[in-house]
C-alpha cells in the first residue's frame, strides 16, 4: 500500500453555545481535513484545525505547509513503513504542528487499515472506553451554574470550568459551581495562561482553604514561563498541569527534567501528531506524570485519533476529549461514540471513519 493523493479540505461546524476562554471566543469549530488516499483506492483522515492563539498555526498556513511542503514528499512511500513516513513530516519544516498532526493521523489511519488493527490497540490497547469531562466556558457564575448543571443532568461526572480571566471573580465562579453540583463531581480549572505565578499561588490557596477540592488545575501561568510554572507546583497542593507549555516532546523533557508540573495535557496539534504524542507518554511515564489526552474545537476525527491513544495507554489516565460534544453537528460517519461520561473507541480498522460529510476541497 503506497500513498497516491493528497486531499485537502474543510469543514465548518456551528457550536450548540458559543466556547469562552481567557484566550478567545469562538461560535463554530473550523476544522481543516486531511484525506492521505493509497493506490489500492483506501483513505486516511487526518485532521488540523487552526488555532492560532495557541500554535500560531491558520488555515492558510496548514493548508500550504501539507500542499507544497510536506505533501509531496509523502507521494509513493510504503504506508508500512509508518516510521520512514514520520521521520520525512518532522524532518520536512520546522513548527507547522498542525500541519505535521493532520498528515500524521491519516498516515496512522491508513497504517490501521493496512494491518486492520483499530488504533487504539496498535497503541496498546489497555481501554476501550474512557471518562471524559465537559468544559464549562467562562461566563458570570450564574451562567456557568446553569451550564454545569446542565452538563451534570446529561450525565457527566467531571466539569472543566475555564478560568483566568479575573482572579477574584474566578474564585466566585468555582465556588457557585461546587456548591451547584455538589462533591460528587470532579472539578478541574483551566486558566489558559491568565495568571501571574503569585497570583496563581494566592487563588490557588484560597481554592485549598475554601475546601473546594478541585482535582488539578491546567496552565496557569503563560507558556513560555516553566519557571513560574514550577514556582506555582512548589507552593501549592493541588496538582498543576501543563498545557500550553507542554507543547511538543522536547518542551515536555524540559518540564519533566525541572519538575515543573504534576500533570501533562497532550494534544495532537501541539505535539504534530500521535507519534510525538507517544513519545510525549513515554517521557511522562518515565518519570511517573500522569498525562490527559486533550483537545482543540474540532471534528471527531481529531477526537478518535485521541482517544484512540489514550485509551492505548496506561500513563494517559484522564480524557477532556469534549469537543465533539460541544458541536451542534456531527458531520463524521464512524469513529468515537458517547454515552453520558464515556467516549467509546470503535473496534473497526484504524480510527474506523468512513466520510466526513460537507467536506470542501480547498
Ligand atoms: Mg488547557
Amino acid at each position: 500500500m503506497k500513498i497516491k493523493e493528497i486531499k485537502i479540505g474543510k469543514v465548518s461546524i456551528p457550536l450548540k453555545k458559543p466556547f469562552k476562554t481567557a484566550l478567545r471566543q469562538v461560535n463554530s469549530a473550523e476544522d481543516i481535513i486531511v484525506k492521505v488516499i493509497a493506490d489500492n483506492g483506501a483513505t486516511g483522515f487526518g485532521n488540523a484545525p487552526p488555532t492560532a492563539v495557541i500554535t500560531g498555526d491558520s488555515q492558510e498556513s496548514i493548508a500550504a505547509a501539507i500542499r507544497n511542503t510536506i505533501g509531496p514528499k509523502l507521494i509513493g512511500m510504503e504506508v508500512g513503513n509508518l516510521e520512514g513516513i514520520m521521520t520525512v513530516i518532522d524532518s520536512s519544516m520546522r513548527h507547522n504542528s498542525s500541519a505535521k498532526a493532520a498528515l500524521d493521523i491519516a498516515v496512522y489511519d491508513l497504517f490501521g487499515k493496512l494491518h486492520e488493527l483499530p488504533l487504539y490497540k496498535l497503541f496498546g490497547g489497555y481501554r476501550h472506553s474512557m471518562t471524559t469531562d465537559l468544559t464549562i466556558s467562562v461566563n458570570s457564575p450564574e451562567e456557568m451554574v446553569r451550564d454545569a448543571l446542565e452538563a451534570v443532568a446529561a450525565g457527566h461526572t467531571a466539569l472543566k470550568i475555564k478560568v483566568g480571566t479575573d482572579a477574584a471573580l474566578d474564585i466566585k465562579r468555582v465556588q457557585a459551581v461546587r456548591e451547584a453540583v455538589g462533591d460528587e463531581i470532579d472539578i478541574r480549572l483551566d486558566a489558559n495562561q491568565g495568571w501571574t505565578p503569585k497570583e496563581a499561588v494566592r487563588t490557588i490557596r484560597s481554592l485549598e482553604t475554601m475546601g473546594l477540592n478541585i482535582e488539578f488545575i491546567e496552565q496557569p501561568v503563560k507558556a513560555h514561563d516553566f519557571a513560574g510554572l514550577k514556582y506555582v507546583t512548589e507552593r501549592v497542593e493541588t496538582d498543576i498541569m501543563a498545557d500550553e507549555a507542554a507543547f511538543g516532546p522536547y518542551e515536555v523533557f524540559q518540564l519533566l527534567a525541572m519538575n515543573a508540573c504534576d500533570l501533562i495535557n497532550i494534544k495532537l496539534m501541539k505535539a504534530g501528531g500521535l507519534h510525538n504524542a507517544l513519545k510525549i507518554a513515554n517521557f511522562a511515564e518515565t518519570m511517573g506524570i500522569p498525562c490527559m489526552m486533550g483537545c482543540m474545537l474540532e471534528s471527531k476525527v481529531g477526537i478518535t485519533a485521541a482517544a484512540s491513544i489514550a485509551a492505548g495507554k496506561k500513563i494517559i489516565a484522564k480524557a477532556d476529549l469534549d469537543a465533539a460534544v460541544l458541536l451542534a453537528e456531527d458531520p463524521v460517519v464512524g469513529g468515537v461514540s458517547f454515552a453520558g461520561n464515556q467516549i467509546i473507541i470503535p473496534d473497526a480498522p484504524g480510527l474506523g471513519i468512513t466520510e466526513v460529510i460537507g467536506w470542501q476541497e480547498i
